[in-house]
């Protein structure tokens, strides 16, 4: 079933989770074993991200340096298949423009609808970290607007080299990111807006945000996004903090702020233990307030790793 049809139907709050594909030569059995406990909280559906492996470069003896890789990493749409047959809920997978052109896009989506796949989340992905900026395939899309674009015009039978309008049309629902505290290349939030504006004017039906910390971002965001005319249900990403670790890299990865209020506990933390059980507490707190005030799903950004999500969603749902 399409999202925009999950959260139509639903009389309150959904609950939904993001799964990584496992390393290469790591099993699916673990990551799925992992995640069952989740679905006591029945979400209609789990979305399964998709990663660029880092450019390889090998070194000639005299010092110059060759690109030799570019390679996807595989099991988006595999494991896909297998929580689709195991939990019977809807998979959405997550399709890049990074490392794919656009043929390599279009026979993605045609391998996703013949597995029974209808709802994508379209994102550009980022530069490779020893990579400056985001540089596309040749002939693959800069911006996700774009990605939307060539979905969208599946859906209506309209393949790459066809002349003509195909019989067989796809009917994916398509869903896109959306920043609170903005993306780190726009240089405005207004800018960011326009461009978020334009995925949905593109075709896409639901917006997933990026994790914050701070609900206000979020409620300034909606506030924002109405205001610049995107109907659209807005999807709140939610992350609980579980180590040490993550409270410099998450701020750092994704251009976010932590709360004073939140810092202030953190800091007292001398152990990952102390540290998972203030950001399980901080997470639990936030999605009380976000289902109070009606948000459509709280999405949760598992990295693979159910118990800080199963403590959080017992409390809430
Ligand atoms: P876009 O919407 O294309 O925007 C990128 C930047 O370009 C923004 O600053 C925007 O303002 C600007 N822009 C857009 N259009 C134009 C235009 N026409 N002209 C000029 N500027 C423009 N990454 C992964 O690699 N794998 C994943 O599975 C993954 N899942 C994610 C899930 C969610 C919910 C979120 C929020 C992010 C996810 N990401 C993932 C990260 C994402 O790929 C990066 O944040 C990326 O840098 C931007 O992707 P986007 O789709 O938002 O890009």
């Amino acid at each position: 079933m399409k999202i925009t049809e999950h959260l139509k139907n639903a009389k309150s709050t959904l609950f939904s989770f993001e799964i990584l594909p496992p390393l290469k030569g790591q099993s699916l059995k673990e990551l799925l074993e992992g995640i069952a406990p989740l679905m006591d909280f029945k979400p209609p559906f789990v979305d399964v991200t998709y990663h660029r492996e880092e450019f390889i470069y090998k070194k000639h003896p005299n010092g110059l340096l060759e690109k030799i890789s570019t390679k996807k990493r595989p099991g988006t749409v595999g494991i896909c298949a297998a929580i689709m047959n195991r939990f019977q809920v809807d998979a959405v997978p997550h399709l890049l423009c990074g490392g794919f052109t656009r043929e390599e896009t279009e026979n993605a989506l045609i391998d996703l609808n013949f597995i029974g796949v209808e709802n994508v989340l379209a994102l550009r992905g980022d530069a490779p970290k020893t990579e400056g900026r985001f540089v596309p395939e040749n002939d693959g899309h800069h911006f996700a607007s774009e990605l939307v674009d060539q979905i969208i015009r599946m859906n209506h039978g309209k393949y790459l080299h066809e002349e003509t309008e195909t019989s067989f049309h796809t009917d994916f629902c398509v869903g896109v990111a959306g920043y609170p505290e903005k993306h780190f290349e726009a240089p405005s939030m207004k800018f960011d807006l326009k461009y978020l504006k334009e995925k949905v004017e593109k075709g896409a039906e639901y917006i997933v945000t990026q994790m914050f910390f701070d609900n206000e971002k979020y409620f300034k965001f909606v506030e924002d996004v109405r205001a610049a005319g995107i109907t659209v249900p807005i999807i709140p990403g939610i992350k609980p903090i579980t180590t040490i670790g993550q409270i410099t890299m998450l701020p750092r990865t994704f251009f976010l702020d932590l709360p004073d209020a939140l810092m202030d506990e953190l800091e007292k933390c001398k152990t990952n233990g102390e540290v998972k059980e203030v950001g399980i507490e901080w997470a639990i707190q936030q999605c009380k307030e976000l289902v109070a005030a009606d948000a459509p799903s709280l999405h949760f950004y598992t990295m693979s790793k159910a118990d800080a999500t199963y403590k959080i969603a017992k409390e809430v749902f």
